[in-house]
Parts: structure tokens; sequence; C-alpha cells
């Protein structure tokens, strides 16, 4: 049974909040974790669905359904995020990074510097199983990538998970163990379910956050029924969409926009929604040669072939700093049906993106979807489309080297327009910054131990907290913020009941 009382409630059992809520119970805090989507127990009762647990795919169940609806000139966005214990890291491509130094030292932030950081990093990795392919894994269609790579003159790296490592090609870092994806319900909660201190509440949905004189309380929604979990602290780890949702129907926003939808205003942060951001990406393909198609189907039926495998990171013209801004990496599907239509890409990532967009909530509904504008290559600049572009060029490059175009169909090259992007551009599944931290309270929302400027017991910890984004697939990255989130609120040093006076 939940109780109705805990030290700390953690909202979302995602990449960092179930790292938060795991490393505060195995120091002896008393955690109620809260998570809105289903926990299928321990990895070893072999209760989690099999499309959850295969490595080769991305998920596509158990997810929240976000969506643009109709947008002019172009086909609808979806902004997939998963409903489930382990969040995302439960659906995800479980390709591992970590992005560069200087992205977190950019962020200014105490506690947050790269070398504050590295022990985490390489905590999280260890705790997430992260390991490199190795040659003899190579899919005949990533085999053929590393040989165009080195045919187009690129530095072939074994090391891409690094945060000192620049411009270079190879096989990708991944959380795979034997197929699996690693998610981080196996990797951190796991070992601790058996534990007095960790009560895990799955099915419930956290609606909003109630401030009272004798401290906070979350209200939850689950069985068809609503209750309340009073806490010393609550921490809000419920992703990019949910924690400026969950923010914003307690009272935590701009106080205009709060009323206007029936919410009255607690704290006054404006900022709470904003600065949305994401790697934008699009991508250069081909059809696939039968020859190719007879390889990979021998490759599926000796065993686990993945589609993402190796990666590029390059430097476009707008990489003032010399540090890479973009990402390649070839896809190949292994079937008809999966999200490349069967066909063999190069996806081009922007790394360094400078648009930006909001999520605002349009009810007090727990249960209604956001509004979500992630405004993709809206900056005045268009640096975010330059980079595309140049990425573009890149990625045909590569498809005309002879190991790939032997094996690929010969097709026009890709249309370099800014419209012809701006119709065809994705994203790269990785939103941040809606909760952003900073020292200034006027310009972020929380403070760098994720307190919430104007309401100390509410601690932020997950992707949200991102000021500016990695130049990193995000999975490594939140983990890390957990780490770093749990490590703050297990301070001695930090009386958490202190905190509500604070
Ligand atoms: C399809 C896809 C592929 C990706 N591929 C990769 C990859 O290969 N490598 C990589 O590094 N990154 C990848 N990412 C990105 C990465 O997985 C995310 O950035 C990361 O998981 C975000 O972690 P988080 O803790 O911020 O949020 P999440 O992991 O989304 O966790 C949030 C949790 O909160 C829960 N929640 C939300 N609202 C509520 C509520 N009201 N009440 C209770 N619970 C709630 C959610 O159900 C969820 O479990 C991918 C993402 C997606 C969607």
């Amino acid at each position: 049974m939940t109780p109705r009382s805990t030290e700390v409630a953690v909202i979302g059992g995602g990449s960092s909040g179930a790292v938060v809520a795991a490393r505060l119970a195995t120091a002896g805090v008393d955690v109620v974790l809260v998570e809105a989507g289903p926990d299928y127990g321990p990895r070893r009762a072999g209760s989690w669905p099999a499309e959850i647990l295969d490595a080769a795919a991305l998920a596509t169940t158990h997810d929240w359904g976000y969506s643009s609806g109709p947008v002019p000139g172009r086909e609808p966005w979806t902004w997939e995020r998963a409903r489930i214990l382990g969040g995302c890291s439960a659906h995800n491509g479980a390709i591992a990074a970590v992005g560069h130094r200087l992205d977190y030292d950019a962020w200014g932030l105490d506690g947050w510097a790269t070398d504050d950081l590295r022990p985490l990093f390489a905590l999280a990795l260890e705790e997430m199983q992260v390991r490199a392919y190795d040659a003899a894994e190579a899919t005949p269609f990533h085999a053929r990538c590393l040989d165009a790579a080195r045919s187009a003159g690129w530095f072939l790296a074994s090391d891409l998970c690094n945060l000192d490592a620049n411009e270079s090609f190879g096989l990708e870092t991944v959380n795979v163990v034997d197929g699996v994806r690693w998610n981080t319900a196996f990797a951190y909660l796991d070992p601790i379910r058996d534990t007095a201190q960790l009560t895990i509440a799955d099915r419930s949905l956290a609606d909003r956050i109630e401030f009272g004189t004798s401290g906070v309380a979350v209200h939850i929604i689950a069985d068809g029924g609503t209750s309340t979990i009073a806490a010393d602290t609550i921490v809000v780890a419920a992703g990019v969409y949910g924690t400026p949702a969950i923010l914003q129907r307690s009272g935590i926003g701009d106080p205009d926009r709060l009323r206007a939808v029936g919410v009255d205003p607690v704290v006054d942060s404006p900022l709470v929604g904003s600065n949305l951001h994401d790697h934008p990406m699009i991508n250069a393909g081909r059809e696939l040669s039968d020859r190719l198609r007879e390889d990979i189907s021998a490759a599926l039926a000796a065993g686990f072939v993945p589609e993402e495998q190796t990666l590029g990171k390059a430097c476009s013209s707008m990489a003032t700093d010399g540090v890479f801004d973009l990402h390649l990496f070839p896809v190949c599907a292994s079937t008809q049906t999966t999200l490349t239509g069967g066909r063999a890409v190069v996806e081009v990532a922007c790394m360094t993106p400078q648009s930006r967009g909001a999520v605002h909530i349009t009810s007090a509904d727990p249960e209604a979807q956001p509004h979500i504008d992630h405004g993709y290559l809206s900056d005045r600049d268009d640096h975010d489309l330059v980079v595309l572009q140049d990425g573009l060029v890149l990625a045909e490059e590569l498809l005309a080297q002879p190991a790939l175009a032997d094996a690929l169909i010969d097709e026009p090259r890709r249309d370099l327009s800014a419209e012809a992007i701006r119709c065809d551009v994705q994203h790269y599944y990785h939103p941040v910054g809606t909760a952003m931290m900073g020292t200034d309270p006027s310009q972020s929302v929380c403070d760098h131990r994720g307190r919430v400027h104007g309401a100390s017991s509410v601690v932020v910890a997950d992707v949200s907290l991102m000021p500016q984004i990695p130049r990193a697939n995000t999975n490594i990255p939140a983990v890390v913020i957990g780490e770093r989130l749990a490590s703050f609120l297990s301070d001695p040093e930090l009386d958490r009941t202190n905190l509500r006076a604070s």
C-alpha cells in the first residue's frame, strides 16, 4: 500500500527519476516513487513486454501520444515520450552518449562543470552497462558505413562516448545487454526493490502539488480514485513535457497564463515551460539493393541486427568553437515496417540548436495534453538550418562512397533548399530545457540544486533542468542528472526538512 506521507516523493520513474529514487532509498531516505505508467516488476520475473526489451528497434507502445495536430505545409509532429517505469530509457534507441566537455562547462553552474560530472558519468555508464559494439558485431550495412567513412576521410574512433573527443566516426556505444534495452528500472531499481525505504506507486498519475502550512503534498489519481501523499520534499522528474505541466497545474508559472486556464497562481515563475529545445534532424537516403537485403536477412537469421550502429561527429561551417556540432548516423531498416520505411538513410542532426519553443497546459485536467510548440528551425539567424544543410552535404558524400553506393540504389541527391528542409525536418527525440537551472531567478526556473525558485521544497530532477542541450543523445545525461540531484538531496549538510524554510 502507498504510504500517505513520506520524506521524499519522486514524481516520474524515468531515466532521471528512477535514479533519484534508488539512490535516496539506498541512502536510507523514505521514498515513494509515483509513476503514471505500469511497473512490470523485476527484470528476472520475466513480465516485461518483448517489444520493450528488444533493443534492435525503437519501441512504440507505452507512449503518452503527444502530437502537434495538423500543421500547414507538412506532416504533423509526433513527440514520443514513454509512459512506463524506466520512462524513455525503456523504449528508446539505447544509444549511449555523453556530449563534449564544453557543453557542461558552458552551463556555468556550481556542481555541474564537466570535471564535477566526470565521476557521475563514469558511474552512469557502469550502472547502465554501456559498451561499444565491436567490429565483429557490425551488421552488413554498418560494416559498409565504416568502410565508407574511412574512404571519405573520416577519423575512425573506437570510443565515441568520451567527453574530450571531437570529430570522428565509429561504432556506437549502447546500453544493450544480450539484445535487451537496459533501462533505468533494471539498472537502478531492481537492486533495491526489496528495500523498505522504497515504495513504487505505478499506474499513478500525479495531478498537482499542494502547498499547505505544514508542508507539501502531491495529489495522485490511481485506481479510479484520488489521494494525496505528503512529503518533506517533492522531486518532479516527469520529463520535459510532464514536469512543466505539473508545475503549472500546481500554480508555478506565469500568473496570467495560469489564471487563463483556471489555475490559481502560487509562485510567479514566468519561464516554466519556456526554453524547450531539441536536436532538429533530417536525412538523406536510398533504397537497398537486393544484395544488401539478402545480406541483412542472413544476418537476421543468425541473430541481433540493430538498425542504428554507427555514428559520425562533424563540424559544420557554424562550429565556431571548433567542436563538432553535427551527428551523422546511418540507419538501415531490418524490415520494411520500421521507421525508415525499409530504406537506408543517413540521419543528420544539429547538436547545438539555437531555436526555442515552449510547453504550456491548456487546462487544469492532468490527462489533457499540453500545448507543445517546439519552434524547430525558428532561430532568427537560421543557424540550425545551415548546420543541417552542411550535414546533408556530408551525408551525401558518405552515401556516394563505393562501399555504400555499391549496396544501395542510385537516386537523385537530396534537395538542400531551406523550403525542402523546413518541410521535412524531424527531431532526434531529445527535448530538454523546460524548467531550466540558473543563478538568476528572473532568468531561470530552478537553482543549481534543482530547487524551484520561490518553492524550494519542490525540486526538479530531469532533462527539463538543462539550460542548453549537450551535443549528445540525452539518456545518459538524464541518468547523470538523477545521480547529481540524488547526491545534492542526500547531502548531510543540507537538511531536507529545512529546505522548506530556505
Ligand atoms: C523514441 C525515443 C528514442 C530515443 N533514443 C535515445 C537514444 O538512443 N539514446 C539516448 O541517449 N536518448 C534517447 N532518447 C532520449 C532519452 O531517452 C530521454 O532524453 C530521457 O529518457 C529523458 O529522461 P527524463 O528522466 O527527463 O524523462 P523520462 O524518461 O521521459 O521520464 C519521465 C517519467 O515521468 C512519468 N510521468 C510523466 N508525467 C507524469 C505524471 N503526471 N505522473 C506520474 N508520472 C509521470 C513518465 O511516464 C516517465 O516515466 C530517446 C527518446 C525517445 C522518446
